[in-house]
């Protein structure tokens, strides 16, 4: 990760899933994408092949792999006080969810051994859902049309999403779980993909240390954010060998997919303005999106910024793996300035007290 006086960059790593049974079946185990050491990787489609540079590119990797390489790094991130980010990006079905939450019904396959262990500090996890532009918070699903609200301290929140305290990492992923359910029973019961969907699973993190005289504590509060977006394919194709979109649908695409059209293009006006040395008066369109407005820390705020780029190797996925890289490539060029988020709190009260009885005392004086 580049670190300097203009901020660090945004961490791109790029995984690439197995053939699966289906692009075996029709016909070809050949691969669009080949590795060229550990970070590099080329892309053959229609149009010929590209080669890309990234942090990491992961070929046969196991989700332990990609903790350690990936996880683990921006979990010590968050413990040190940084707010972090990682988002899976990728057309449906490239593993954005595996990569995640790993096998949902047979365990994140993640860091697990001491699961039970205390955290000993406090946590605090919720996660919610965009989709077509509403909130729905994925742990009371009855709880939806959320609204963002702005906080001069706190910066942008989900007004009314729960929040719940877990004392340990087994309960952090069970709350994942139930989330992630919630975001399948309520794709079924209202007929709609979740593929079209964000989620974005938050774990807030509080550290304080009691320290100098008047009970004043340094509190350390930073968090991690966990987004698994919507499927990343354009308009045209319905997702993994799927259909052409048009008419009426093409239009509910169109809005359904507005957090990530803009998204694409938070990204383009960041960069283009960071490169010109214009980041703070250039007007970068975070309020155009729920996505965006929520995560604008995330986008070339204080954050520390990672995303993984899924990608399938079948060449009948050419095209979209080649416009995955090519969008992760741009995004690559944001850079970030994450602070750490060290906030020093008083006993207000007793404070207060403290000034009435040195003007009392002040009084008796004159
Ligand atoms: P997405 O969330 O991007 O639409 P999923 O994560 O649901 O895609 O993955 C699609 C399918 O591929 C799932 O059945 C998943 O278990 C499988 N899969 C994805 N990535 C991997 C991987 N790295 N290794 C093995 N299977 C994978
Ligand atoms: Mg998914």
């Amino acid at each position: 990760m580049g670190a300097d006086a203009e901020g660090e960059s945004v961490q791109v790593f790029v995984r690439v899933r197995p053939h699966n049974s289906d692009e075996l079946r029709q016909g070809t185990s050949e691969s669009c994408v080949k590795p060229h050491g550990t970070r590099g990787i080329s892309c053959c489609d229609s149009r010929g092949s590209k080669s890309y540079t990234f942090d990491q590119v992961l070929f046969d990797t196991c989700q332990q792999d990609v903790f350690e390489v990936a996880g683990m790094p921006m979990v010590d991130n968050v413990m040190a006080g940084y707010n972090s980010s990682i988002f899976a990006y990728g057309q449906t079905g490239a593993g954005k969810t595996y990569t995640m939450l790993g096998n949902i019904s047979n365990g994140p396959g993640g860091p697990h051994e001491n699961g039970h262990d205390q955290l000993g500090y406090n946590c605090k996890c919720s996660m919610l859902e965009i989709y077509n532009e509403s909130i729905t918070d994925l742990l009371v699903p009855s709880a939806t049309n959320l609204h963002i609200r702005e906080d001069l301290q706190k910066g942008c929140f989900v007004d009314g999403l729960t929040d719940e305290l877990v004392a340990n990492v087994d309960e952090v992923m069970a709350l994942m779980r139930r989330g992630a359910e919630h975001r399948h029973t309520g794709e079924t019961r209202m007929n709609r993909e979740s593929s079209r969907s964000h989620s974005v699973f938050t774990c807030i993190v509080e550290k304080s240390s009691k320290g100098g005289s008047g009970g004043v504590t340094s509190v350390i509060c930073s968090r991690l954010n966990l987004i698994d977006l919507a499927g990343s394919e354009r308009v045209r194709s319905g997702g993994m060998g799927g259909s052409q979109v048009q008419g009426e649908h093409f239009k509910e695409t169109v809005k359904i997919n507005q957090s990530l059209t803009t998204l694409g293009r938070v990204i383009t006006e960041l960069v283009d303005s960071q490169r010109r040395g214009s980041g703070r008066s250039k007007h970068i369109p975070y309020r155009d999106s729920r996505l965006t407005f929520l995560l604008q820390d995330s986008l070339g705020g204080n954050a520390k910024t990672m995303i993984i780029a899924n990608i399938s190797p079948s060449s009948l996925n050419a095209a979209e793996t080649s416009s995955t890289l090519a969008f992760v490539q741009r995004a690559k060029c944001i850079r970030n300035k994450a602070t750490i988020n060290l906030d020093y709190r008083g006993d207000v009260a007793a404070l207060h007290q403290e000034i009435l009885r040195l003007n009392s005392e002040l009084d008796n004086l004159r």
